[in-house]
């Protein structure tokens, strides 16, 4: 029960409680309903978008309850920063007054990854993302990666860390069982418009952070995680830093520079709904 994590300790394992219930909302695109947003302001279109319309957005906070996730040398849990920095973004974008936010867990409770899946795909989220941290083996290494789904790893550590988040055995994870085959499988069956929204996704994640927010040398990156399987929810995981290097964990340590990353995740999927409204008023 260690708290290392300054003045958001606060924050830990408090339910910040879930915004009403959305599940019967049907999944709406902006442009569908707001031809004007493409010029409008974020003021505007809070005044112009019915809650009922606006996208939902689920954020999943990585690991939770009985698994830590990664752990920092001096023992900070990755468990705990991944669910501080979605609450911090939850409140960002819904300040915007463009979406809907929904969790997979707002405190420290272990949900298998297929129900955090699976509670994406019941509530017709527009967009599913993931947040976690890194843990490298070169504690140089520091910056914000993205994942899509890949049957290919894009390289050994992605695969490594697929792997690794999958599921430890010893956890109450029914993927973790999954075989190769099937993953296989599952991978495919994402379609085509899913697969370009969360390409779209990671780049403008990528895109938001340069200059930014610090990026590994090489943070496009690809992994078959069980966490983005759902085929038909445009979805990306965010690692948001290493915590394996201690200026990365001191950043995803701090209030304020984790407010600055939900200001940087908001301004990126503010882009992919401004660049998803502009396709389908084109196409
Ligand atoms: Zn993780």
């Amino acid at each position: 029960m260690r708290l290392a994590l300054g003045g958001a300790a606060a924050v830990w394992g408090v339910s910040a409680g879930v915004p009403p219930a959305f599940a019967k909302a049907k999944h709406h695109h902006l442009g569908a309903t707001s031809p004007t947003a493409r010029s409008g302001s974020s003021t505007a279109r809070s005044s112009t978008i019915a809650m009922a319309d606006r996208p939902l957005i689920m954020l999943d906070p990585g690991h939770g309850g009985e698994d830590p996730g990664a752990i920092a040398p001096d023992g900070v849990y990755e468990k705990h920063i991944t669910l501080a920095s979605a609450l911090d973004l939850r409140q960002a974008l819904e300040q915007t007054g463009r979406y809907r936010v929904a969790m997979t867990r707002t405190r420290d409770v272990y949900i298998p990854l297929d129900d955090r899946v699976a509670d994406a795909m019941n509530q017709n989220a527009s967009l599913f993302l993931s947040m976690h941290c890194d843990h490298l083996p070169d504690a140089d290494l520091r910056g914000a990666s993205v994942f899509t789904l890949s049957n290919d790893a894009s390289d050994t550590l992605a695969a490594g860390l697929a792997q690794a988040e999958n599921g430890p055995a010893t956890l109450d994870n029914p993927m973790a069982g999954t075989s190769p085959q099937v993953a296989d499988i599952l991978a495919s069956l994402e379609t085509r418009a899913t697969k370009i929204g969360s390409q779209s996704l990671a780049y403008d994640l990528q895109s938001s952070f340069r200059g930014i927010v610090p990026l590994l040398p090489d943070p496009k990156r690809a992994a078959n995680f069980a966490v983005l399987r759902d085929p038909s929810t445009p979805a990306a995981l965010l690692e948001m830093g290493c915590l394996t290097n201690k200026l990365d964990e001191t950043r995803l340590r701090s209030p304020a520079e984790r407010t600055k990353l939900a200001q940087r995740i908001t301004l990126a999927i503010n882009s992919y709904f401004d660049n998803d409204a502009e396709r389908r008023i084109a196409g």
